[in-house]
């Protein structure tokens, strides 16, 4: 499914690279925890996967697609196959919570019916029943990752990509965001998460993969947040 076969990448402006000789394979279904110090390569891995940046060398496919090859004006088609959760939830602010839901269908060309049935029901899914037509400013921080949420997983991708999804919540409003996220994975949805959240990787023990200065320095099925030695 997601597949780096000895991925390094530089950055234009970088001195050294943000990601070195990284080898690395997803398959369907997978949920992966990412960790490692800030600065060590998490972002930069998903932003691959993305095709927001293509790597200096090495290959990086995503269903046996070799993403540098993909032609800058379909990398759109790419994005709408992948749901995406940031930790500064990215909402569209001048959308409600409907709004910003229904956005994620539209531009996939949903007809309006559809979009009018799927939207209440994924925002119910979430814990969001009643709240459709406020706006992002009206909600708490653990409310708008809902939303967030909510229009990664509606138009059921099969790559759903988290960038610190919890990184601006309480540990409750934490554990909640999470346990969505393994919802979305039960349906079959490979989920890659980066973390800093420790708690949440050692209640799962889930695979993680580790990376330190831009290079893979663990990789285990049932890991915890801090590796052994
Ligand atoms: P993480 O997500 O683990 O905090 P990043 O992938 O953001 O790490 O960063 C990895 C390395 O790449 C860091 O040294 C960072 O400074 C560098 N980096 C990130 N984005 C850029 C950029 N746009 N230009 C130059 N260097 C960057
Ligand atoms: P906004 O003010 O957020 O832009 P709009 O009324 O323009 O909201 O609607 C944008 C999209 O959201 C439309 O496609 C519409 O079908 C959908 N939508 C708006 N409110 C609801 C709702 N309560 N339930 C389901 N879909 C909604």
């Amino acid at each position: 499914m997601i597949r780096l076969d000895a991925v390094t990448m530089t950055y234009p402006a970088g001195s050294r690279p943000a990601l070195r000789d990284v080898t690395l394979r997803i398959d369907a279904g997978e949920f992966v925890f990412l960790v490692g110090p800030s600065g060590s390569g998490k972002s930069t891995l998903l932003r691959l996967l993305l095709r927001e940046e293509r790597a200096t060398s090495g290959l990086v496919a995503l269903d046996g697609v070799d993403l540098a090859a993909i032609p800058d004006r379909r990398v759109p088609l790419l994005r709408r196959t992948i749901g995406c959760v940031f930790q500064d939830f990215r909402l569209l602010p001048d959308r409600t919570v409907a709004g910003n839901v229904a956005f994620a269908l539209d531009v996939v060309g949903r007809p309006r019916h559809v979009v009018r049935t799927v939207v209440p029901e994924v925002l119910g899914l979430v814990g969001l029943a009643g709240k459709e037509n406020r706006y992002p400013d009206e909600l708490s921080g653990g409310e708008q990752q809902r939303v967030a949420v909510a229009r990664a997983m509606v138009g059921r991708p099969r790559v759903l990509l988290a960038d610190e999804p919890t990184g601006n919540l309480d540990p409750a409003t934490s554990e909640g965001i999470m346990r969505l996220l393994d919802a979305v994975n039960r349906t079959g949805t490979t989920v890659v998460m980066a973390t800093h959240n420790a708690a949440l990787v050692d209640a799962r023990r889930r695979r993680v993969v580790e990376l330190a200065d831009g290079v893979c320095v663990r990789d285990e099925q049932r890991g915890a947040y801090d590796g052994e030695d």
